[in-house]
């Protein structure tokens, strides 16, 4: 059992400008003063990062085909998961839906496409649709598009994207058991190619996907290593059809200290809860915006559904947040 004062000095240190050690966050972790441990990274999260939460729209741009393995993956075409698979979208379509997330209240929309890397001719139509969006919509764009070279991702950065979505995904040490096509530090090559090209960097995880609690610190120590903007936290879903299918979910209280303490581990970073959030969290949504989180992804994932944006945007005015 951890003593509430353990929490309170860990908060304490990270308000003064210090860092947890490993072993803290393991102690944390572990804590069974869970209401605690939500207050003290509710208010990092609010004495550092203010009130507002940050609400950012996806559209699958490209669905399906990805030549990687990863084993939580639905649009990896290693696996038959039954979702729609498509070509990258035609530019009004992709122009239309971020007029719709800016009317629904979304502060950023994020073009999404599963590729290892873009081909050529498809990375040049993204590059039109970026250009075409920032003129008609004002919402700021951001991409994910797979692995970057340098080169591309300055072209990126010429044309107005703010930020560029890499995860992780998983700890370096448990990276072999869910993706054999690519390696941890390919990922983490990206990362670094993003933030050199002056991007925003948005990378994250998922958690649930069998890893140890020493396994998800270590995913959050190696995002924190990246400084990133921003850190969406993915809850598995596991998609039948996939190796993960059929996985035991999470506890939720444990998807919620992990958000926790994570804020103490990345005290300023935009963490956002994403994927499995509406599945696993339910009631508790609202509890990981008040214990961490200071972002949400709204009306929807790449293969799942979500809340509708005004549900969301009610629920955060409703614990007495600003998105
Ligand atoms: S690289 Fe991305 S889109 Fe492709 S299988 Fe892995 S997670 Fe899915």
């Amino acid at each position: 059992m951890t003593d509430p004062t353990f929490v309170s000095d860990c908060m304490h240190k990270v308000l003064s400008g210090g860092s947890i050690t490993f072993e803290e966050a393991e102690r944390l972790l572990a804590t069974s003063e869970v209401i605690e441990l939500a207050e003290c990274a509710n208010t990092i999260t609010r004495t550092l990062n203010g009130n507002t939460v940050d609400v950012e729209a996806l559209i699958n741009a490209k669905s399906g085909t990805c030549p990687e393995d990863c084993s939580f993956c639905a649009q990896s075409s290693f696996y038959d998961t039954g979702i729609s698979k498509y070509p990258l979208l035609p530019t009004e379509v992709l122009i239309e839906n971020a007029k719709k997330a800016k009317e629904a209240g979304a502060t950023s929309f994020c073009l999404v496409c599963a590729y290892r890397d873009p081909p050529e001719k498809d990375f040049h139509q993204i590059c039109e649709a970026i250009t075409e969006i920032r003129s008609k919509v004002d919402i700021a764009v951001n991409v994910s598009l797979g692995f970057m070279t340098l080169a591309r991702a300055r072209i990126l950065r010429e044309l107005g994207v703010k930020r560029y979505n890499h995860n992780l995904e998983a700890a370096e040490s448990f990276f072999a058991k869910i993706c054999k096509t690519h390696e941890f530090a390919d990922r983490i090559n990206t990362a670094k190619i993003v933030k050199q090209a002056g991007l925003e960097l948005c990378s994250g995880g998922i958690i649930g996907m069998g890893e140890s609690n020493r396994e998800r610190l270590e995913l959050g120590f190696s995002l924190a290593s990246l400084h990133p903007d921003e850190v969406p936290i993915n809850i598995l879903i596991g998609r039948e059809g996939t190796p993960m299918g059929g996985f035991e979910p999470i506890d939720p209280i444990e998807a919620i200290k992990t958000i926790a303490v994570w804020r103490f581990i990345m005290p300023k970073t935009i963490l956002k809860i994403a994927g499995g959030r509406e599945v696993h969290l339910k009631d508790k949504e609202r509890l990981a915006l008040k214990a961490g989180a200071n972002g949400i992804i709204t009306g929807g994932y790449l293969t799942t559904g979500g809340n509708a944006p005004n549900q969301d945007i009610a629920m955060i005015k409703e614990i007495g947040l600003k998105a």
